[in-house]
């Protein structure tokens, strides 16, 4: 039975992300089966939680997929002793050292004690607790200013899809156990799809719940303004004073700006320094990845990958549609489902113009006394939807296609074989997604199951000789761009 347990696992690993599948799935284990019940252990009661609500529904249904029975789940957190134990057993390897392996190795064993409750926050339920076990909450007043956040953008009003969810749930458990687990959390992305939101989601959560944590948030623009103006104006103690020593959260959106400036570079730098050092809680929001922000230094770059890395793409419909009901009902906008379904499915790829399209058909609705129907939507929206460019190539597509190919699986493609009949199709499909898409060296290794850049970097470089000398692997090459191509007009 353990074996339908891995093969069930195994068989959504290539459906849910690698990232997502270590990060959640991975520390659940199965205990024993009784019948028609399974017994999973969870090494934290957050875990537990997040795998109650996030994944226990796929999981069962593919093993009911492929037993053809239904079970019953039981879910035990693990004690501190048994885990260390059960996580000696299961692997062998030293602990992650979270410098030496950035994003995926850091999942730190927390105890179930060291877990607080989860707030209702994430609609996440609160958890149920012995009477032993409740917390004694000392009301103090709030000791810290409060930190300037958007009162709209809470996790509450974050919409969750597979576009977003490594990101929300990173940034969830970084707000959760600040400092302690994804530090530096590094989420990046295109403009309108929910960095900012969850920046200040964060700092909210982190606020709510220790008043006392002192909250920096800000842009790194504002950021590099300050900086300049207390040099000038010689009051850089009081500067430094304020990122270094008086701060316990530092949240940093959209820190592509400050790429080329070198002073401001070497002042976040050392105030980088000083809050990782101290344990402190980083989050940094940009549009692309670390290594792919010219200008930067290298230094930094490399601190900035040090925790995770996380990702928000483009939404897809169904989220869409979600974010858009919320909006909806928000605002007091009576709109009909199919004409929410209409405008989720005009405007793709932005979330800010998404909400934007909604205010505008009901605006214009109400100025001419029109029912917003789907026509009246089209026709209120009809420029907007022409600019729209069409979704880019992702390298998930890169590697459908590659995996279709060659007839091999898309997690062997993500897995550690080292056999020729797989290793050559990914070190192709590593090929292509450098070629075909902006993704950094970094960034396709992490698509990859995680493998590190050099190897991308190399794989790189063999199929680019190779194709010189093996006639075979050069027309297999030519016939996946051209594939890839007919999908995606726009690369031409
Ligand atoms: P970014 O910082 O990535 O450019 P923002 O965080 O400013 O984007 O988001 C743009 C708008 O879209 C905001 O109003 C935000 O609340 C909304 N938004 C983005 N993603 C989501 C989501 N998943 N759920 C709900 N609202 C979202
Ligand atoms: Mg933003």
């Amino acid at each position: 039975m353990s074996d339908i347990w891995s093969e069930a696992l195994e068989g959504l690993e290539p459906r849910l992300g690698a990232q997502t599948f270590d990060l959640w799935l991975r520390p659940i284990a199965l205990r024993k089966v009784e019948e028609d019940r399974l017994h999973l252990t969870a090494p934290n009661r957050f875990m537990k939680e997040w795998f109650e609500n996030h994944y226990l529904g796929v999981v069962l249904d593919e093993i009911r997929a492929r037993t053809e029975r239904s079970f019953r789940v039981e879910i035990e957190v693990l004690p501190e002793a048994a885990q260390a134990h059960t996580t000696r057993k299961a692997h062998s390897e030293p602990e992650p050292n979270p410098l030496a392996s950035p994003g995926l190795a850091v999942l730190p064993a927390h105890t179930a004690e060291e877990v607080e409750p989860m707030a209702s926050a994430a609609k996440l339920p609160a958890p149920e607790l012995s009477p032993t076990a409740i917390p004694v909450v000392v009301v103090a007043p709030p000791r810290a200013e409060a930190p300037k956040l958007s009162p709209r953008y809470r996790f509450e009003s974050f919409i969750h899809g597979a576009s977003n969810e490594l990101a929300a749930s990173a940034a969830w458990a970084a707000a959760e156990q600040p400092g302690k687990r994804f530090n530096p959390l590094f989420i990046y992305g295109g403009v309108g799809l929910g960095k900012t939101h969850l920046l200040h989601a964060i700092g909210h959560h982190i606020y709510e719940r220790s008043p006392d944590q002192r909250i920096v948030l800000q842009s790194a623009e504002r950021f590099m303004n300050e900086f300049i103006s207390a040099v000038r104006s010689n009051s850089f103690d009081e500067f430094r004073r304020r990122y270094r020593e008086d701060c316990d959260v530092l949240l940093i959106d959209d820190i592509q700006f400050i790429a080329g400036r070198d002073r401001t570079m070497d002042e976040f730098f050392h105030v980088f320094n000083a809050l990782y050092e101290a344990g402190k809680q980083i989050v940094v929001t940009a549009d692309r990845v670390p290594g792919d922000m010219q200008g930067m230094e290298e230094r930094l770059t490399s601190r900035l990958n040090w925790g995770l890395v996380a990702d928000v793409k483009a939404p897809d419909l169904e989220t869409r549609v979600a974010i858009l009901r919320q909006k909806a009902e928000r605002e007091g906008i009576d709109i009909a489902d199919d004409v929410t379904l209409h405008v989720a499915s005009l405007i793709r790829s932005n979330v800010r113009e998404l909400e934007g399209a909604l205010v505008r058909v009901s605006t214009f609705a109400a100025l001419k006394g029109a029912e917003i129907t789907a026509d009246f939507a089209t026709s209120v929206l009809g420029d907007q939807v022409t600019a729209e460019a069409p979704p880019p190539l992702t390298i998930e597509t890169i590697q459908k296609t590659v995996a279709n190919h060659f007839s091999v699986r898309i997690a062997d493609l993500k897995g550690p074989r080292r056999h020729k009949g797989i290793a050559r199709p990914r070190m192709i499909a590593m090929y292509l997604s450098r070629e075909l898409t902006s993704a950094s060296f970094p960034e396709i290794g992490m698509r990859f199951g995680g493998k590190d850049h050099s190897t991308v970097i190399n794989a790189c470089k063999r199929i680019g000789a190779l194709q010189a000398q093996e006639p075979e692997l050069a027309a297999n090459v030519k016939s996946l761009r051209r594939q890839l191509h007919a999908q995606h007009p726009e690369l031409t």
